[in-house]
């Protein structure tokens, strides 16, 4: 079965999966290794279901059903799919990559953009090698545009997503310290990161740049086309402000206040409205369509109680984040509380990285710094520090948390917002 013959079918299908629980009418699924062990049961379940077609490798069963399709991996069978759905696409795609904020930025153009267009983008974090194809695949015909997540933990990975999505504009978000380990440290992240920039310029295609950010600058210096922001000589000039901790921006005497907290979420938001405003869009419309956007998504969030305020953003962490993060809840009027999670997959840099983000907590002068996880518990002395997050909820099932403010920040792998009900 070569991807020419099975195009059509797919033309035809709902959606593609690759969760056989969500094996609806018409849908196409596609079975992947860990499940192929009883690939039979759940080709035949799908094709119960409705499926329109089931994808499957290695194991050969008697199956009389003409939509059941063996291939040699259904991991390039998924991507050679995606492939040639984006050659046929006449729609601009955009790209992003970047340590930190690629999700929010995702969200931010995708309400920026959707004001107007009908834009298919990235569910949740659906950003890798697997998640980009499902993405590029649930484009249909009504869309008039794509933003696409990609995410990378080492070398060549935004080459080989580039190649799938082949954007027509991409932005990076920023190069900060995540994946340290495996990008092989911080000149590692610029490199890797940069292969978006490669696929681009190679191609002729847009550059989004933030000129306040000096690698971003250097690395497109002399290269059009681009968009640029940041500073007065950019195509697009703003200025940040802030009302009760929420990030807004200032263009030609008009505004937007955003429902994130953080500085640097300034920056993603311009990218959305930098996009906007190229796309022809009303500031008016991308105005009321970012002040709509609410996280709900512990990235950034702000949560008021009755006699506290609490930041959730315990989706991930890295050093650059949490620094970020630190940098931002300073600034909350009140008594403040910490409570920060080991930041994970830093491999050499660990031990460093970990005593730089107390020794900054400490700088900073937080009331109370709790840390959660052995890397902080090493790193530190005088902190409150618990091995886990259960061990932290048992603490607070006892004791009561006295500061107006309370900051959670850790890696995913922490799950920190658990313990948030418990304060
Ligand atoms: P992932 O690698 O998990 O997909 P991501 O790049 O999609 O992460 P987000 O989920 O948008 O990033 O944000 C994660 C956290 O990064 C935020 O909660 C915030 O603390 C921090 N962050 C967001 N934007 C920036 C930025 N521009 N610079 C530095 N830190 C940021
Ligand atoms: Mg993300």
């Amino acid at each position: 079965m070569n991807i020419e013959q099975f195009y059509p079918l797919f033309l035809q299908s709902n959606k593609v999966t690759i969760d056989s629980r969500k094996v609806g009418k018409n849908d196409i699924f596609f079975a992947f290794s860990g499940e192929s062990f009883n690939a039979a049961t759940l080709a035949e379940k799908s094709i119960d279901a409705g499926a329109l077609a089931v994808i499957v490798e290695q194991v050969e069963f008697e199956n009389t059903d003409k939509n059941i399709f063996y291939v040699p991996s259904t991991l390039d069978f998924l991507q050679q799919l995606a492939v040639h759905h984006r050659n046929h696409l006449k729609i601009p795609v955009i790209g992003l990559t970047g340590s930190n904020g690629k999700t929010t930025t995702k969200e931010l153009i995708h309400a920026a953009l959707s004001s107007v267009f009908n834009v298919q983008y990235t569910y949740g974090n659906l950003n890798n090698h697997i998640g980009v194809p499902l993405t590029l695949l649930s484009i249909k015909p009504e869309h008039e545009m794509a933003v696409i997540e990609m995410g990378a933990n080492h070398q060549k990975e935004i080459e080989l997503l580039c190649t799938l999505a082949q954007p027509d504009f991409g932005y990076i978000t920023n190069f900060g310290k995540a994946h340290l380990e495996g990008f092989g440290g911080f000149e590692g992240v610029i490199k890797g990161k940069s292969e978006l920039y490669d696929y681009l310029k190679v191609n002729h295609r847009t550059i989004l740049v933030n000129e306040n950010d000096p690698i971003q600058t250097e690395k497109t210096a002399n290269y059009e086309p681009k968009i640029t922001f940041g500073k007065d000589t950019s195509d697009y000039n703003f200025e940040s402000f802030s009302k009760e901790h929420f990030v807004g921006l200032r263009y030609q005497g008009r505004e937007i206040l955003t429902h994130l907290t953080g500085e640097y979420n300034f920056t993603n938001l311009c990218a959305a409205v930098s996009l906007g405003l190229h796309f022809g869009i009303d500031f008016e419309k991308i105005k009321n369509a970012v002040e709509n956007y609410t996280p709900t998504n512990m990235r950034s969030q702000v949560e008021k109680r009755e006699d506290k305020t609490l930041v959730l953003d315990t989706y991930n962490a890295n050093p650059s984040s949490m620094a970020a993060s630190l940098n931002n809840f300073i600034t909350f009027e009140g008594q403040k509380t910490i409570i920060i999670g080991d930041m994970l997959e830093l491999g050499e840099e660990s031990e460093k990285e970990h005593k730089e983000i107390l020794n900054l907590s400490h700088s900073l002068g937080f009331e109370e710094i709790i840390t959660v996880g052995k890397y902080f518990k090493a790193a530190g002395s005088s902190e409150l520090s618990f091995e886990t997050t259960a061990e932290l909820i048992e603490y607070l099932k006892t004791h009561t948390i006295h500061s107006e403010n309370v900051l959670l920040k850790a890696s995913r792998g922490i799950a920190l917002e658990k313990a948030a009900d418990f304060i």
